[in-house]
C-alpha cells in the first residue's frame, strides 16, 4: 500500500507467517530527490542513501538492489521487499541509414510509445515522449491521429532516457556522453502532464542522475498558457514554442489549441517565462513547420518577422514530414530558403531542422507508437480514409 507520494504506509513484515501479505512495491525510478528522501526517511534511513541509489539507478544503469555494493546487506534486503526499479519494456529498436535510432517501448496498459536518438557530430539529441498519443490533434502531426490514452508517469519518461543510454552505451562503451541533449518533442504535450514532466526533467539535470545542463533539456509546447505561466516557477530548462503560423486565423486551423490560447497570449506567456530566468540572454526557440502552400509564402515570413519583434527568440524552420493520413506536402526547397532569407534579413537567427530518420518513421511528427486510443479519434480518421475522404485537408487561405 502506498500513499500519494509513493511512500509506503507500512512495512511488509508480519508476525503471522501464514498470512500472505502482499504489498505494492514503490517504483523508485521516476522519483525526484525530494520524493526519494521522504521515502528513505520513512524507512528510517539516512539521506545520503538517496544519492547512492540515484547514482546506481541512473548513472550505472543498475536496477537490482542486490548489486548496489555500497549499501548494507540489510538495507538491500529491505529495499527489495518494499521497492523496485521498474522500467518500461523495450519492444524493438531500429536504426536509420543516417544513424538515427528509434526505440519502441511498451508501457503499463499495453500501449507503446516511441523515443528517438539523433546523432549530429559531437551532439546527440534524444527526443522523448511525455504522453501516450496526444489530445491536441494538430492537423499536420501523426501522433494526434493516433488519439490519446494517458499521461506517462515520471518513471516512464525518465525510463526512455535510461533505455536509450543503456542501448547506446552497449554500442559504444568508449564514449561517455553519447546523449548530450534531451528534447521533449516526442509524442504528447508535455505541459498537459506538468508534474511528471517536471520531475523527469529534474532527474535529467540532476548531478547524481544524468547531469545535463538546463540549456540541454528542452521542453516544447503547442502553448498551454496556464501551465506555461507556472513553468518558470519550478524550472529553468530551455523552452521551444510550436508556432507554425503568423496569425490566429491560420494557426486555429493547424493547432486547434490556438482557439483557446491565441498567439498574443501565448507569446506574452513565453516572454514571461524568460523574464523569470536569471540569465537575461536566454531565448525561446520558435518552431515553424513549413507546409507547402499552407504557411510557406513570403507574406507569411514577413508577418512572422513583424509578430516576433518583441520576443527574444531564434526561429527553427522544420520542413513538414509527410505521413499516411495527411494530404499536406513538404515545402519546396525554393520556398524554404526564401522563407529563411526573409527572416534573416529581418535580423533573426534561423536554423533549419534537417529531416532525419524518416526511413524508419522517426522524423518530427511521424512518431505514432501503438496507442490504445480512448478518444475514438484514430477510428474516425481510419473511417474517413476508408471512405476516400480527405482526412486532414486545409484549404490554403
Ligand atoms: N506537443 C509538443 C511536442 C511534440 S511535437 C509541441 O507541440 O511542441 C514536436 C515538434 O514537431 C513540434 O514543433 C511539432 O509541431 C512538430 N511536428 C509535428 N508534426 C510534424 C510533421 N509532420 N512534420 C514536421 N514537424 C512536425
Amino acid at each position: 500500500m502506498t500513499t500519494k507520494n509513493g511512500v509506503p504506509d507500512k512495512a511488509v513484515s508480519s508476525d503471522d507467517s501464514n498470512l500472505d501479505v502482499s504489498v505494492e512495491k514503490v517504483n523508485l525510478l521516476g522519483m525526484s530527490e525530494e520524493k526519494l528522501t521522504a521515502f528513505f526517511e520513512s524507512l528510517g534511513e539516512k539521506r545520503f542513501r538517496v544519492k547512492q541509489v540515484m547514482q546506481w539507478m541512473h548513472q550505472r544503469g543498475v536496477i537490482d538492489f542486490d548489486a548496489m555494493s555500497d549499501l548494507s546487506k540489510v538495507l538491500r534486503a529491505k529495499l527489495a521487499t518494499v521497492a523496485e526499479i521498474n522500467l518500461p519494456e523495450l519492444v524493438s529498436e531500429q536504426t536509420s541509414e543516417d544513424g538515427t535510432r528509434k526505440w519502441l517501448v511498451r508501457v503499463a496498459g499495453g500501449s507503446c510509445i516511441e523515443t528517438v536518438f539523433i546523432p549530429e557530430g559531437k551532439r546527440g539529441t534524444l527526443c522523448v515522449s511525455s504522453q501516450i498519443g496526444c489530445s491536441l490533434d494538430c492537423s499536420f502531426c501523426a501522433t494526434g491521429k493516433q488519439g490519446f490514452n494517458r499521461d506517462l508517469s515520471a518513471a516512464e519518461i525518465i525510463g526512455q532516457l535510461w533505455i536509450a543510454a543503456k542501448s547506446l552505451d552497449s554500442l559504444d562503451p568508449t564514449k561517455d556522453r553519447v546523449i548530450s541533449n534531451v528534447v521533449l518533442m516526442g509524442m504528447g504535450e508535455p505541459l498537459l502532464n506538468f508534474d511528471n514532466v517536471v520531475d523527469a526533467m529534474n532527474l535529467m539535470m540532476h548531478d547524481c542522475a544524468y547531469g545535463l545542463s538546463k540549456r540541454r533539456v528542452t521542453l516544447s509546447t503547442a502553448g498551454v498558457v496556464p501551465a506555461l505561466d507556472k513553468l518558470g516557477d519550478v524550472t529553468d530548462v530551455s523552452l521551444a514554442i510550436s508556432l507554425h503560423a503568423p496569425n490566429d486565423e491560420l494557426r486555429n486551423q493547424l493547432v486547434p489549441l490556438n482557439r483557446k490560447y491565441p498567439i498574443a497570449e501565448l507569446l506574452r506567456s513565453a516572454r514571461g517565462y524568460l523574464e523569470k530566468l536569471p540569465d537575461k540572454r536566454r531565448k525561446i526557440t520558435l518552431e515553424y513547420t513549413l507546409i507547402r502552400e499552407i504557411n510557406d509564402r513570403p507574406e507569411h515570413a514577413r508577418e512572422l518577422a513583424a509578430l516576433l519583434v518583441d520576443t527574444p527568440c531564434k526561429i527553427n524552420l522544420i520542413p513538414f514530414n509527410p505521413f499516411d493520413q495527411s494530404d499536406y506536402q513538404r515545402v519546396s526547397n525554393n520556398a524554404l530558403y526564401r522563407f529563411r532569407d526573409i527572416l534573416i534579413e529581418a535580423g533573426y537567427t534561423v536554423t533549419l531542422r534537417t529531416t532525419r530518420g524518416d526511413d524508419i518513421d522517426a522524423a518530427c511528427g511521424q512518431l505514432a507508437g501503438q496507442v490504445n486510443d480512448r478518444t475514438k479519434r484514430s477510428q474516425r480518421y481510419r473511417q474517413q480514409q476508408d471512405q476516400g475522404l480527405e482526412a486532414v485537408r486545409i484549404i490554403p487561405g
